[in-house]
């Protein structure tokens, strides 16, 4: 940070496969096209959490609401990808894979799509940032906050 920091920022390869949603995550992807973070909240217990689930891993109550969240959060842990592991990652090497702790708890995996992955630190300050990938996915990132 400071006089370290770069123009560095991150861009998402064209061909590398996107997610997936299962089930039980589609109200997570749905909230992103409307550039909303929402985590599960059992209905029972109130315990938020991510990723997606069934079941409330806290109490087991099947009762899954969604909370929005303010998108603010923190780098809790993160990991720098030096090698290639996808063909389409070749020339996108390195880049730092991200765990947020947002500020009501919960984790989730993203990228800081601002900061050089070797200026990535535990603590960092950062904010949600929605990019759409296609008309059907929209991603979620975050931003030096
Ligand atoms: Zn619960």
């Amino acid at each position: 940070m400071g006089a370290s920091q770069t123009n560095w920022s991150f861009t998402r390869p064209e061909r590398l496969p996107l997610p997936q949603p299962f089930e039980e995550a589609l109200p997570f992807w749905e909230s992103l096209k409307r550039n909303e973070l929402r985590v599960q909240k059992c209905q029972e217990c109130a315990e938020l959490s991510h990723p997606p689930k069934a079941m409330c891993a806290s109490c087991h109550s099947f009762k899954m609401g969604w909370e929005l969240m303010s998108g603010r959060g923190t780098v809790f842990s993160y990991i720098v990808t030096r090698q290639p592991i996808h063909p389409a990652l070749v020339s996108h090497t390195p880049f730092a894979t991200v765990q947020v702790q947002l500020e009501e708890g919960p984790i989730v995996v993203s990228n800081v799509l601002d900061v050089a992955p070797d200026e990535i630190r535990i603590g960092l300050s950062v904010r949600a940032t929605f990019e759409p990938a296609n008309d059907d996915v929209t991603l979620l990132y975050f931003v030096r906050a």
